[in-house]
């Protein structure tokens, strides 16, 4: 309901609202109090002409708080004492109303409900300001742009897992891949090609190399190396933080750590980068080293995650080295002889078989020596067995270094010994077999404080085919002519006779 007396005198000044009342003006006033929002007319020189009832509501106002004729300096103070718009705002709404030009503003009521004040200019140069309560529009707004960046968040925290995920995949399918090639490794010159390339796919922007203890283990020797890595031939265990430690060893450029001389000695460029070593241990035992170089300015979440798979590389060329190095082991024990390190009887004798079949296909030569020591029992008896043992080592030797790999030098039992030789001749063979005697004869052998007197050998040679095509004939044609040998004095070579003797 209309409150009399607040309709003001319209005067010439006021717009159509206000214009001198027309029949139907109890009517459209009545329709002003029944609106939503609350409403309230300026006159050009800032005066309240009129308002609908419902701004009292809206703008929770007490029944002084408003009224025609009120000035909007003085509304906008009341407005300011409510403490819903800030002074500076009073003084900023005000130039506003002076621009002439529509404007809106918000009023944060002590209610908590927001107003939003629309001031649109008349005509005349007054104001007509509607007020709108825009709380749960405003509330809704927020709790969808809440809503928004939760869902915003939530997918690129899902897109994040899930590329996590798939990385993570990758990188357990690489390994388990890496871990199969290196099981299926039989000897370490594979198992380096294996981790050269599976490194490369691993990590792919690190480069890095693989050392092994050599036999003397006093250095470390180059194994592989991937990226552009470049691999010493050797380096020494004390020039690793890693393996002084006896644990990975993580160098990161930024922080508080120390290069790894290894690292500072190769013609590495001068600025240095992260990099992490990782000691390779098998059944308990260090036997090399890991060294992987991250690229500059990496990430450290990417670094962090680096060194994560590179730890993780270490542990499974760790196990395959291991398994290598027992099945080595394994096949060492099966073929070798333990005191002389010379290959055993089965050994040679598998040997003998293959060169026989290849000969046989091939028409090419080969001959066995067989060797004995003389009088080796009273040497025993004399000496005693460990001074024995000492000679049987010191002909091991002197064969070492006279037969390869492939000429099978071989300790067949006791103090008796043979050589294959791949290719030779009768005659060949027989200067060989006079080389190494003479070899013997001039070895002299210490047994701790004493040099023991000289032993020597005595040899028989074979030959194929001169001598026979089957392995046990060659055999049997070889300890004829050792035996020969001995009867002729020892310490000399003796050839078989022709086949069948
Ligand atoms: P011959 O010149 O005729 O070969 O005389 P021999 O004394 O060497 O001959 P025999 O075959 O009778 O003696 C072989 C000796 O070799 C007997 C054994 O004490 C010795 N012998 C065999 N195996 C070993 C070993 O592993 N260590 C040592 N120290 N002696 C061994
Ligand atoms: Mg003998
Ligand atoms: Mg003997």
């Amino acid at each position: 309901m209309l409150e009399p007396g607040r309709l003001a005198d319209p005067g010439q000044d006021l717009n159509r609202i206000a214009a001198p009342a027309p029949p139907e003006e109890d009517q459209m006033l009545e329709i002003l109090d029944q609106m939503e929002q609350g409403i309230l007319v300026w006159s050009p020189d800032a005066v309240c002409v009129l308002h609908n009832v419902r701004i009292f509501e809206v703008l929770e106002l007490g029944p002084h708080d408003l009224h025609v004729g009120m000035t909007r300096e003085r509304f906008l103070t009341i407005t300011v004492q409510q403490g819903a718009i800030t002074a500076e705002k009073r003084e900023e709404v005000l130039g506003l109303f002076a621009t002439g030009q529509p404007f809106h503003f918000d009023r944060n009521m002590a209610s908590g409900k927001v107003i939003s004040s629309y001031a649109r200019p008349l005509f005349n140069g007054g104001y007509v300001v509607t007020f709108t309560d825009v709380t749960q529009f405003r509330q809704d707004a927020a709790d969808l742009a809440v809503a928004k960046q939760k869902a915003e968040k939530a997918e690129a925290k899902a897109k994040s897992m899930l590329a996590k995920e798939q990385a993570w995949r990758a990188e357990a399918k690489l390994l388990a891949d890496l871990d199969e090639w290196l099981q299926s490794c039989k000897t370490l010159t594979e198992l380096f090609a294996v981790v050269s390339e599976f490194m490369r796919h691993l990590l792919p922007d690190t480069q890095g190399e693989l050392y092994i203890y050599s036999n003397s283990r006093d250095v470390l020797d180059g194994a592989c190396a991937w990226g552009e890595a470049p691999i010493h031939d050797h380096i020494a265990p004390d020039s690793c933080w890693a393996l002084r430690r006896g644990r990975g060893y993580r160098f990161d450029a930024r922080g508080v750590s120390f290069a790894c001389k290894h690292v500072t000695d190769q013609n590495r460029p001068l600025a240095p980068t992260d990099a992490l070593c990782i000691p390779i241990v098998a059944h308990g035992d260090t036997v090399g080293l890991l060294h992987i170089t991250f690229p500059p300015d990496i990430e450290p979440e990417v670094a962090e995650a680096g060194y994560r798979l590179g730890l993780q590389c270490g542990e499974h060329i760790s196990l395959a080295i291991a398994n290598v190095k027992l099945r080595d082991e394994l096949h060492d024990q099966s073929t070798r002889d333990p005191l002389t390190r010379l290959y055993n009887r089965r050994y040679f004798l598998e040997a003998l078989r293959a060169e026989q079949s290849t000969a046989a296909r091939k028409s090419t030569p080969f001959a066995v020596l067989a060797f004995d020591a003389d009088r080796f029992k009273s040497f025993n008896d004399t000496h005693g067995h460990d001074a024995g043992d000492m000679v049987l080592r010191a002909i091991a030797d002197r064969m070492q270094e006279m037969f390869c790999d492939g000429e099978t030098p071989c300790r067949f039992g006791g103090e008796e010994f043979s050589v294959l030789l791949p290719g030779a001749d009768l005659a060949q063979a027989r200067d060989r077999a006079e080389a190494l005697r003479a070899a013997i004869e001039a070895s002299e052998i210490r047994y701790g404080a004493e040099i023991l007197p000289r032993v020597t050998v005595s040899l028989g040679v074979a030959a194929y085919p001169d001598h026979g095509n089957l392995p046990q004939d060659l055999l049997k044609a070889a300890d004829a002519a050792l035996y020969d040998a001995k009867a002729t004095g020892r310490n000399c070579v003796q050839l078989a006779g022709a086949a069948g003797q």
